[in-house]
């Protein structure tokens, strides 16, 4: 599943959002078929929505104390 910049003009897919979309979500294989139109507006607040759920991975902290830095 990616997420890629839209180039053409269509409606985004949020029900009771009239904008353009700016974004699409092109799903060939899983949970839905076809392409999703989102606009950077409900693509934000669907991105929130996530965030809830899927933490980003491969994010060490910074600095932690006692803890020397791994070679
Ligand atoms: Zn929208």
């Amino acid at each position: 599943m990616i997420v890629e910049k839209l180039k053409r003009k269509i409606k985004c897919d949020a029900s009771g959002c009239d904008n353009q979309a700016d974004y699409t979500i092109v799903n060939k294989k899983y949970i839905f078929s076809g392409n999703l139109y989102l606009c950077s507006s409900c693509l934000n607040n669907l991105y929130g929505e996530i965030g809830k759920f899927v933490k980003p991975k491969n994010i060490k902290p910074i600095y932690k104390k006692g803890v020397k830095n791994e070679i």
